[in-house]
């Protein structure tokens, strides 16, 4: 279960917050880490603050986009240490350890940390299903980067372990009645989500319901929309079979 779960760290500034995530993950039992366009690639220092989580550092995938880091995932939850404009799905730092481990059992699950500076970009929060926020002191409310990593990798081993003490749990019953009594019952991967999203960008902006040179606007609410709704594959299939029939008729029309 832990295996499916990665750690996620976008832009990151200081080599020694790679090295001391690496060594807050490890202590909560936590190893794929995944560094996407780090400003610079882990070096002495962080070796030093990983201490002895250098395997977890060294075996650390590099990426240059979120896009790739998490387009396995079935679920993607990014961290905020702020409310943003953006509204969207919240969970609190207990919620979010119950769900990445609930969740981790049918497939990769991935928790997003943001720059030490700028937190991660509206672009990028979009891409995940959930937002966390850590309760901190609401006049002071953002940690220092690895240890909100440490806080939330202590909160997915706290449900980790109770669900090792309590295997049946009533929760994991629920979602297990509930995949028992409808099997086709599963969720997109996030790249399939991201290829409905730009086949409806093309669609409507061929029709005109979307400007083209200002996607943006409508395109973030209807992410928002269709995240919120957190939809199942056979959903997804419907969508993009409507979005074709329109394709269709336009090109018959043309
Ligand atoms: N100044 C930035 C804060 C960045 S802190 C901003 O305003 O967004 C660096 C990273 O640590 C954040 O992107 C987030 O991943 C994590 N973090 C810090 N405090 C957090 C909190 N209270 N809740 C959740 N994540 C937090």
């Amino acid at each position: 279960m832990l295996d499916s779960i990665r750690i996620v760290l976008v832009n990151t500034s200081h080599t020694g917050n790679i090295g001391s995530a690496a060594r807050a993950m490890k202590t909560m039992g936590l190893k794929h880490l995944y560094l996407v366009d780090p400003v610079h690639l882990p070096d002495g220092k962080s070796n030093a603050l990983a201490a002895g989580a250098t395997d977890v550092l060294g075996k650390a995938t590099i990426v240059s986009t979120l896009e790739e880091a998490v387009a396995d995932c079935g679920l993607v939850v990014g961290t905020s240490a702020r409310s943003r404009t953006l509204s969207w799905p919240m969970l609190d730092s207990r919620e979010c350890g119950a769900k990445l481990i609930d969740e981790a059992q049918k497939y990769p699950v991935a928790l997003v940390f943001g720059r030490e500076s700028s937190g991660l970009s509206n672009e990028e929060l979009q891409q995940c299903h959930f937002h966390v926020c850590i309760d901190a002191n609401p006049e002071y409310s953002s940690l220092n980067l690895a240890a909100a990593v440490q806080t939330l990798c202590y909160e997915i081993r706290m449900h980790y372990l109770a669900m090792q003490r309590e295997p049946y749990k009533q929760i994991e019953q629920e979602s297990a009645d509930k995949l028992k009594a409808d099997p086709l019952l599963d969720y997109p991967l996030n790249k399939e989500l991201e290829q409905f999203y730009e086949h409806f960008q093309v669609t409507f902006s061929k029709t005109e319901f979307i400007r083209p040179k200002h996607p943006g606007a409508i395109m973030s609410k209807v992410k928002r929309m269709f995240n919120r709704a957190r939809l199942e594959s056979q959903e997804l299939a419907i969508l993009r079979g409507m979005l074709s029939s329109i394709d269709k008729s336009m090109q018959n029309k043309e």
